[in-house]
C-alpha cells in the first residue's frame, strides 16, 4: 500500500478542480486527474509534473460506469487505497436567475441530476472499499450555496433571486446525500463533508465572478485535509457554515 497520501478529483481537468488538485500536490499528496476528455487530463497533469506534483490522469466521464469501474481497479491495484475522494465534475446548463421551474425540460433535468448527483454517488458507492483502507478518507462533495433551500427561501437572501431549478435543485439533492453519508459512516475514519468554492471565474462561474480560482479551490482543499477532530456531514465556505 502506498505510504504516500492519493487524491482522486473528478473534473480536475480545469477549473477548481485543477486548482484544487494543484494545491493538494503542492503538499505531497499524490493527484490522479479524472477527466472525461484523456486528452485534457494529460495535459493538466503534465502541467502539475512540471510544477513538481506527482500527478497522473485518468479516463474518468462520471457518468459512464465502465470508467469508474476502470479507475476502482486502476487505483486499487496500483495504490491499495484511496485518501481523497473529491467529487468536483459538474455542470450547469440553465441561466442563473432564469427562474425557470414551470419550464425547465425533463431533459435538462436529467442531464444535470445525471451529472451532479447521480454520479457522485455512484463514484462514491465505488470507491468506498478504497477510502476504508485509507487512515483518515475524506471525501469532499463539491456543491453549491445555490444548492441551500433555506437560502432560496429566506427573501433577501444572497440568492434569493438567483434560481436555477435543475443546477439548485441537484446540488440540494447532493447535499442529502453527504448528510445521510455522514450519518452512516459514524464510527469509521471516513469524513464526507459539503463544499461551497463560491462563486468563482471559471467556465462555469464566468468573467463576472468576484473570486479567482486559487481562493476558490480552498475549500475543496481544507475539507480534504481535515484532521481526525474535523466536521463530517457538514456544509462549507472557507471554514463557515452555510445553511442547509
Ligand atoms: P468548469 O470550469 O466548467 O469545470 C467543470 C469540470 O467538470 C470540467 O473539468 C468538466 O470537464 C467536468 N465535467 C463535466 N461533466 C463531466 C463528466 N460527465 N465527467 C467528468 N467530468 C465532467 O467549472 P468549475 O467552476 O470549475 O466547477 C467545479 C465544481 O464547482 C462544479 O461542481 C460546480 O458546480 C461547482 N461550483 C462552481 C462555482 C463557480 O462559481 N465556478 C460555484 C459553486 C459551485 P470538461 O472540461 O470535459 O467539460
Amino acid at each position: 500500500m502506498s505510504t504516500k497520501k492519493v487524491a482522486l478529483i473528478s473534473g480536475a481537468n480545469k477549473g477548481i478542480g485543477l486548482e484544487t488538485a494543484r494545491q493538494l500536490g503542492k503538499q505531497g499528496i499524490t493527484i490522479i486527474l479524472g477527466a472525461r476528455d484523456l486528452s485534457k487530463g494529460e495535459q493538466a497533469a503534465t502541467q502539475l509534473k512540471k510544477e513538481g506534483i506527482d500527478a497522473q490522469a485518468i479516463k474518468f466521464d462520471v457518468v459512464n460506469a465502465s470508467d469508474i469501474k476502470a479507475a476502482v481497479d486502476k487505483i486499487g491495484k496500483e495504490f491499495g487505497k484511496l485518501d481523497i475522494l473529491i467529487n468536483n465534475a459538474g455542470v450547469m446548463s440553465e441561466p442563473i436567475g432564469g427562474n425557470n421551474s414551470s419550464t425547465v425540460s425533463e431533459d435538462t433535468l436529467r442531464k444535470t441530476f445525471d451529472t451532479n448527483f447521480f454520479s457522485a454517488v455512484a463514484v462514491t458507492q465505488a470507491f468506498l472499499l478504497l477510502l476504508k483502507k485509507s487512515d483518515a478518507g475524506r471525501i469532499v462533495n463539491v456543491s453549491s450555496i445555490l444548492g441551500s433551500l433555506t437560502l432560496h427561501a429566506t427573501e433577501g437572501s444572497p440568492i434569493y433571486e438567483a434560481k436555477a431549478l435543475a443546477y439548485d435543485a441537484s446540488k440540494s439533492a447532493l447535499n442529502a446525500f453527504t448528510v445521510h453519508l455522514a450519518h452512516e459512516l459514524k464510527g469509521t475514519r471516513i469524513k464526507v463533508n459539503s463544499a461551497h468554492p463560491g462563486w468563482v471565474k471559471t467556465d462555469m462561474g464566468t468573467d463576472a465572478a468576484p473570486m479567482n480560482v486559487v481562493d476558490g479551490a480552498k475549500t475543496e482543499v481544507e475539507l480534504a485535509t481535515l484532521g481526525p477532530d474535523g466536521p463530517s456531514g457538514g456544509f462549507f465556505h472557507m471554514g463557515e457554515p452555510i445553511s442547509w
